[in-house]
């Protein structure tokens, strides 16, 4: 067993703290990787204070993880010691269902590990990347081709999949009018993406003061969602919604920017429900609404390379892990530009 330096919460109310966890010892198919970043997802928050009702406590949350490989099993031959690698939201699945051989591990008929609050090999439970090193299973381990800025490569591995893959299953690209509502981790990398793929871009935002980055991130138009004026003018006009809001609120607001046939996708994962959505916002114009998890580890690869293509990163707050709970008390408040990042070293000072 490694003993690992980590920071974790011990209840829905308390503050994250200094904790130690144990990590098994690298078997050969596992490689071991010395956390260097580590982004804060919105998931961490929900998780850490139990906002799905699922947490086990203690709980080390964290799962956009950079770090150098320092240990590599006798079967493993991916990687090599001193190479750079990530790790996303999965650290495991069963590996025979339908959707596992489909490379879709992420919809996994037996569930996937999680990398923190899963169920591990001998169904402890797992920890995450708020920690110093972590041992995973080769397969789930990607590839990282970026050279420099490694911080901000760190939340390409859940807030960068988890917008990529909607976005190529509904085949964006030229020609298409995308909307993404909400401008935070997740919202940022959609319009990074959705530019890329050469889409015209609009975003959908409660913060009028996000305006100017969010043209800079690549958005074509901006608009303010509390003014029904702007949101009148975008009416029946998208193939294409994405929404990544991390609170309960009316979707029909958007369904009715939806052209015929048109589908919003939505991905963030409020602890509450939205209110249901009008049958005639979604009956008079076919529209579509459908959900998306994360990604597959083959897609989440590809990502990562799309991305190291494109000189794409996540624009970053780098943050010492000691001012992991003022981090969370401000993505509350959607003030962050636009993912904090731990830096690990500070878990050392
Ligand atoms: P985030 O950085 O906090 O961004 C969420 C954004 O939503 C905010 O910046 C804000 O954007 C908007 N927002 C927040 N509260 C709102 C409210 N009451 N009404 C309207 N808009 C509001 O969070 P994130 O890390 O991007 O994660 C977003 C959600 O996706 C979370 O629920 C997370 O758990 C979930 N998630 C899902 C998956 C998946 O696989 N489906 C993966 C990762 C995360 P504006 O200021 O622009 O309005
Ligand atoms: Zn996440």
């Amino acid at each position: 067993m490694i003993n690992a330096k980590a920071y974790a919460t011990h209840g829905p109310t308390n503050p994250l703290g200094p904790f130690q966890v144990k990590r098994r010892s690298p078997g050969p198919e596992d490689v071991q990787i010395d956390v260097l970043f580590c982004g804060v997802c919105h998931s961490d928050l929900h998780t850490a204070r139990d906002e799905w009702k699922n947490t086990i406590y203690p709980c080390v949350p964290g799962h956009e993880i950079v770090g150098r490989v320092v240990a590599v099993g006798s079967k493993a031959n991916k990687f090599k010691e001193g190479d750079i690698a990530a790790v996303g939201c999965m650290v495991d699945s069963c590996g025979r269902c339908e959707s596992c051989l489909n490379g879709l591990e992420q919809y996994c008929e037996e569930g996937f590990v999680a990398t923190y609050n899963g169920r591990g090999p001998g169904s402890e439970n797992t920890f995450g990347g708020y920690s110093e090193t972590i041992v995973v299973k080769e397969s789930f381990v990607l590839k990282v081709a970026h050279t420099e800025n490694l911080a901000a490569v760190a939340p390409l591995v859940c807030a960068g999949i988890t917008t990529y893959s909607p976005l190529r299953h509904w085949s964006i690209g030229p020609g298409k009018k995308v909307g993404v509502v909400g401008l935070g981790g997740l919202g940022h990398m959609a319009i990074k993406l959705a530019h890329a793929m050469g889409a015209h871009v609009v975003l959908f935002t409660t913060s009028p003061g996000k305006a100017e980055d969010a043209r800079r991130l690549g958005a074509d138009e901006v608009v303010v969602s509390k003014n029904q004026n702007e949101m009148a003018a975008h009416k029946n006009s998208f193939h294409f919604m994405l929404n990544t809001v991390s609170a309960p609120h009316r979707l029909d607001d958007y369904l009715n920017l939806l052209k015929r046939d048109g589908t919003l996708v939505l991905v963030g994962a409020p602890s509450e429900p939205h209110p249901s959505p009008d049958v005639f916002s979604l009956v008079f114009k076919r529209r579509q609404i459908a959900g998306s998890l994360i990604g597959g580890i083959q897609e989440t690869q590809e990502m990562l390379d799309f991305c190291a293509k494109h000189g794409i990163v996540s624009d970053i707050e780098l943050i010492p892990i000691q001012a992991i709970n003022e981090a969370y008390e401000r993505m509350l408040k959607s003030d962050v530009k636009y993912r904090f990042v731990i830096d690990m070293k500070s878990l050392k000072a």
